[in-house]
């Protein structure tokens, strides 16, 4: 393997170019660090080599981390992989605390080597780090670029010295955007934010760093330097007391206190600010393993990074040939419609978008107009790139545009009259793949309409389409390969995540979400005080409680689906949060959009708190639930849906079930995702569990048949249905 190459040029610089040739970005490995670590030594220990450039040979410097190796890591090292993950931890802190002391006296600091690092693009996680241990660090003016530690996106925190040489270099006040957050900035910005030293023109990158080296710069860093003081003070001086304390309140704020990485980083941080550096990184290191120990870790990685990108990437994709769209036709340019013809002009692909009058068609591309005015403003999108997306929707009442279409997605209005209208109005001038955004009817329904029902399958956005990552695909029963590939690559075209299910009522986001919120509303009725039901989802990591999830989807919809779903389900349907739900309707409380729902609103529709006349109708109890009641409640509600719709064969893969529930609803993302939820309290436990909540609240809580089998054997999802265990079987 090299992935690292080394060359020593005659004016005594040595460049050492990462490029990994299997892969479009660098990415780091145990064996490359290994390798990197080698060159190091090379350089140090050659006379004729005054100094070195690590510089990359792609338009980008690295990604970061192979996630995987984590996993291997832990995996290889037997009975006790603390002790190997944190060996292989303080292994990469050697390798990057030689690069930084470069061969200097460890008494005078005299001596030693100039390293730099030229990055030509983005440089992300490790792919920063590494840079930080170098002397300086240039970047080529490439406005694309991003530059940062985003590590905390996906529940562990930077683990190659980054926290504690950025903390030192910048402060903790400065540093806590780019580590509590994961904030990513443009090599301008980063420079602008003390990250990175220079900015220079993309061709003289690779000169300006040697030139650089040549200089015989000062190297040594200030943290090694007697007498350095860290900026804005340690935890003890009075402003340094300010910042960790605002800090430690602010990260409890925000996560919660679910994201265990996020206190760990903070801790890392302060006792690592106590202490000599040295022993700061062992402080970092000791957090780092206790982290990749920690399950929640394990599983964000495991949901929003390896099974993510695998699903982004086609992992249930039909082996049919590309089915890239050039020309997509959206009908009906209302709210959902309007944001798609938005994402699919953004992808650069040619629309059509139709309502039933022109009006409607041009209020529909002017979101777009509208959404790219608001980037300019931010500079973040020129007027040439404004007029560009603009110039590829089509807005129009005119069905003859469609021909040339080679995918139809439709989003008129939730009925199966009008759709099935519509679908003929459109296949009298194409035969391509026709999509639903259908959210509630079921798709072989909706096929009837259809000339070939092979090619007809349901593409359901959320709202906002711009903003919400997952595309929801459901295969009706006769739905052919070629429609799920041209969905899956349609998907990828605009830069969302699929998740591929069959058609069953609500198919799996909104099946999952609703229980959640029957089961609040249920509270509420049983006189459950409402702020305990909303914490108690706010604390277990869910983004909104049941509640404000209510008034934020409006209460008419909640009595719409509510009516709809006793229509078609009988006596089976269960009607207990009903009452409740159709009071708040009767008396004009419909949410957020009327300004009055669970919540009391201002004037100007901002949320104030929850509604106190709420109580006068239905009483706080005198004796309340314990929290984690309400918690296992409003978990248990989603995540036994996600078992019977695997059980149902809704789901074929738990990886979707997981990624879908984190990027579809918010499923409590320090989980992992609900399955994972389950293999982290053990299959027995969620069985006993549900055991006790039936005897208590009811049969909505009895274990699905899959889930008592799988406890009998003590079974994992994820090694049941995982997908090691289904390329085994
Ligand atoms: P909307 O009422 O905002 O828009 C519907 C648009 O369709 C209107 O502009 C209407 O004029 C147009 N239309 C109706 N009949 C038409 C016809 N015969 N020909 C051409 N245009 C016609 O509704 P929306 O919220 O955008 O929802 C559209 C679809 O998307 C529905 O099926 C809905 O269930 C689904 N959906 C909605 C959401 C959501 O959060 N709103 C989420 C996912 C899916």
């Amino acid at each position: 393997m090299t992935d690292f190459t080394m060359q020593k040029d005659a004016d005594g610089v040595a460049v050492i170019t990462w490029d990994v040739k299997s892969k479009s970005m660098n990415v780091m490995t145990r064996d490359s660090m290994a390798e990197l670590n080698g060159l190091i030594d090379e350089v140090l220990a050659d006379d004729s080599i005054k100094g070195a450039v690590i510089t990359s040979g792609k338009d980008s410097f690295a990604g970061g981390m192979d996630l995987n190796v984590l996993a291997t890591i832990r995996e290889e090292s037997g009975d006790n992989p603390a002790a190997g993950l944190f060996e292989f931890t303080m292994n990469g802190h050697k390798a990057l605390r030689k690069i930084e002391r470069a061969g200097m006296d460890p008494k005078t600091n005299k001596g030693g080597k100039p390293i730099a690092a030229a990055l030509p693009g983005t440089a992300l996680g490790i792919g920063l780090e590494v840079p930080l241990a170098c002397h300086r660090i240039f970047a080529a003016d490439n406005p694309k670029a991003k530059i940062g530690l985003p590590e905390i996106m996906v529940g562990i925190f930077p683990g190659a010295g980054g926290t504690t040489r950025l903390v030192r270099k910048l402060g903790a006040m400065a540093a806590s955007p780019l580590l509590l957050e994961g904030k990513l900035n443009d090599p301008k910005k980063a420079m602008a934010a003390g990250v990175i030293d220079e900015v220079v023109p993309a061709d003289e990158l690779l000169a300006k760093a040697k030139e650089w080296v040549l200089s015989e710069p000062k190297i040594v860093k200030p943290w090694d330097e007697k007498g350095y003081k860290m900026p804005g003070g340690t935890p003890y001086h009075p402003a340094g007391f300010m910042t960790f304390v605002g800090a430690s309140a602010m990260v409890n704020g925000k996560t919660q206190g679910v994201y265990p990485a996020a206190k760990a980083l903070l801790s890392a941080v302060y006792e690592g600010a106590l202490v000599p550096f040295d022993t700061a990184l062992q402080i970092e290191a000791r957090y780092f393993t206790n982290i990749l120990m920690n399950p929640s870790s394990s599983a964000m990685i495991r949901s929003l990074f390896i099974n993510k990108e695998a699903l982004e990437k086609g992992a249930n994709r039909p082996a049919v040939d590309d089915q890239k769209v050039s020309k997509v036709g959206i009908i009906g340019a209302g709210m959902m419609g309007a944001g798609i013809a938005l994402v699919s002009a953004r992808a650069g692909i040619e629309v059509v978008l139709i309502d039933a009058k022109q009006e409607a068609a041009d209020k529909g591309k002017s979101y777009t107009a509208d959404y790219m005015d608001k980037g300019i403003a931010r500079k973040k999108a020129t007027p040439e790139q404004k007029e560009a997306m603009l110039g590829l929707i089509n807005a129009t009442t005119d069905y003859d545009a469609l021909k040339g279409c080679d995918l139809i997605v439709e989003a008129v209005f939730e009925d199966v009259g009008v759709k099935a209208e519509v679908t003929k109005n459109v296949q009298a001038q194409t035969d391509c793949v026709f999509a639903t955004n259908t959210s509630t009817l079921p798709i072989t329904e909706l096929a009837k309409a259809a000339k070939d029902p092979s090619k007809f399958i349901g593409i359901h956005f959320f709202s906002p389409v711009d903003k919400m990552m997952l595309v929801e695909i459901i295969k009706g029963k006769e739905t052919g390969d070629v429609a799920v590939a041209k969905a899956l690559d349609y998907v990828r075209q605009i830069k969302k995540t699929p998740i591929v299910v069959n058609d069953e009522r609500f198919f799996y986001a909104n099946r999952c979400i609703i229980p959640y919120i029957n089961e609040g509303i249920r509270m509420v009725k049983e006189g459950v005080e409402p702020a305990l039901i909303e914490n108690a989802a706010k604390l277990v990591g869910m983004p909104l409680g049941p509640l404000q999830l209510t008034d934020e989807t409006s209460i008419d919809l909640g009595v719409k689906i509510a009516k709809a779903t006793k229509a078609a389900m009988g006596d089976a349907y269960d009607d207990a949060q009903d009452e409740v739900l159709f009071w708040m309707f009767d008396e004009g409380r419909l949410g957020r959009k009327s300004n009055a729902g669970f919540y009391a609103y201002d004037d100007k529709g901002k949320r104030q708190g929850l509604w106190e006349g709420l109580a006068d109708k239905y009483p706080v109890a005198d004796e309340q639930p314990d929290l984690v009641t309400v918690q296992h409640r409003l978990l248990f509600a989603q995540v036994l849906e996600a078992v019977r719709a695997l059980e149902e064969g809704v789901l074929e893969d738990i990886r979707e079930g997981d990624v879908g529930a984190i990027l579809g609803w918010g499923f409590a993302p320090w989980s992992g995702g609900p399955f994972s939820w389950l293999d982290i309290i053990g299959t027995p436990y969620a069985a006993e569990r549900c055991d006790q909540l039936t005897e208590q609240f009811g049969d909505r809580f009895k274990t699905p048949d899959l889930l008592s089998e799988m406890a009998d054997k003590t079974q994992t999802f994820y090694g049941r249905f995982g997908p090691q265990a289904k390329s085994a079987a």
